[in-house]
């Protein structure tokens, strides 16, 4: 960002500046789109409001590969969507007897895990799959935990710390070979997998609008026509098939809408010039400063995540001094109120405390420039020698 009030934002996995034209289409539907959609039958506000959600609508169905625009389903964002695809999956199912098993894997989102969590608690079976070093999921781990009592497999198209991209083809294989359902959360994988509905075998996918440069406090969830069938998360007039009760957020719909559209033409550019971007970054560092290791799949990774062990410091101390000086990047590990948790993604992948909790994550993004990538490393340099001088006392 070369906004004069900002630094070098690298933290592109946290959230997204909002893109111009996302800007642009949403700040005419505030005047031009005020109506409530739900009115659509009584005035011609109503009808144009529904007319903006309907453009939203095929523009997530066509970037998704949908058919029908029953399968898409607004949310406030993806914690809402994951929490609706999971929760409203396996308590449908259960009423319906069809089972109450889900499979997930230990390096899910926290909307994710909390959800399956909260299940469990709710005496619902819950698997958390292990994954390797790499952060990836073995497709064989996935059918050998089904079982007759499996409902859904719930696995994230790419990770928000690591960049780690799933074996989707194969886990979508393994879910349609024994009639399971298949969810995925793919917010950091927008505009950058191709992520077709069909191809994939996917059955629910929950997107955020703020991870791919569209507004924040919405998302939506796709759920594959006759295939999964929801309990809502809460109760009212039955809009959205009567699984998302509520007056439609008109503007957020259009952002998001037009969000994925651009990702979707976008997505060779972005795929390469973020992609260059963070090589550049990771050569450098990794040739300039000694003892770094590179987290996730050396390739099978987001081209716009570099999460990087810099051994002999500190994750937090290092990201706070690196935001004095105007680089902006994200902690391996969490500060809670009171103490500091180890990031469960990292500790899934292995068990070394120095590299864990000296982990920074480093999102590029569209915005960011070759020359803004070189005066970070730059700044990483100094900081890190600065801590690992003192810390040798
Ligand atoms: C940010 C994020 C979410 C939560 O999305 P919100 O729209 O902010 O609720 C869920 N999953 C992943 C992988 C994310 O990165």
């Amino acid at each position: 960002m070369s906004a004069d009030n900002t630094g070098v934002y690298l933290d592109h996995h946290a959230t997204t500046p909002t893109d111009q034209q996302v800007v642009d289409v949403m700040e005419s539907t505030f005047t031009t789109g005020y109506g409530n959609p739900a009115s659509r039958t009584n005035h011609k506000a109503g009808q144009d409001a529904h007319e903006l959600v309907s453009t939203g609508r095929r523009q997530i169905m066509d970037a998704l590969g949908a058919t029908r625009s029953e399968e898409i389903i607004f949310t406030s964002g993806a914690t809402e969507s994951d929490n609706l695809a999971i929760k409203g999956a396996m308590r449908e199912a259960q009423k319906q007897n069809e089972g109450n098993h889900l499979i997930t894997a230990a390096t899910e989102h926290e909307a994710v895990l909390e959800a399956c969590e909260s299940l469990r608690e709710d005496g619902f079976e819950v698997t958390v799959l292990p994954v390797n070093e790499h952060g990836l999921v073995d497709p064989d781990d996935v059918e050998a935990a089904i079982d007759n009592n499996t409902v859904l497999v719930s696995i994230m198209a790419a990770n928000n710390e690591v960049g780690t991209i799933a074996p989707m083809e194969e886990i979508g294989q393994v879910t349609d070979e024994h009639d399971v359902l298949f969810h995925t959360d793919a917010v950091q994988a927008v505009g950058y997998i191709d992520l077709d509905v069909n191809s994939l075998n996917l059955d629910m996918i929950s997107i955020s609008g703020h991870k791919i440069y569209g507004p924040k406090g919405v998302g939506a969830l796709y759920v594959r026509y006759g295939a999964a069938h929801l309990e809502p998360l809460f109760h009212g007039g039955g809009h959205e098939r009567g699984w998302r009760s509520g007056t439609l957020n008109v503007p957020g719909i259009t952002g998001l809408g037009k969000a994925i559209e651009l990702a979707v033409e976008e997505r060779t550019s972005r795929t390469e010039d973020v992609g260059s971007l963070r090589d550049h970054f990771q050569e450098r560092l990794v040739d300039e400063v000694d003892d770094v290791l590179v987290n996730g799949h050396p390739d099978q990774r987001l081209p716009n995540n570099l999460n990087v062990s810099i051994l002999g410091t500190n994750d937090q101390r290092l990201v706070a001094r690196l935001s004095e000086d105007g680089i902006y990047a994200a902690t391996g590990s969490a500060c809670s109120t009171m103490e500091t948790t180890e990031s469960h993604v990292l500790t899934a992948m292995f068990d070394d405390q120095d590299r864990i909790q000296s982990s920074v994550r480093f999102g590029f993004g569209k915005e960011n420039t070759i020359k803004e990538v070189d005066e970070a490393v730059d700044i990483v340099k100094q900081n890190v020698n600065r801590l690992r001088k003192f810390s040798s006392f």
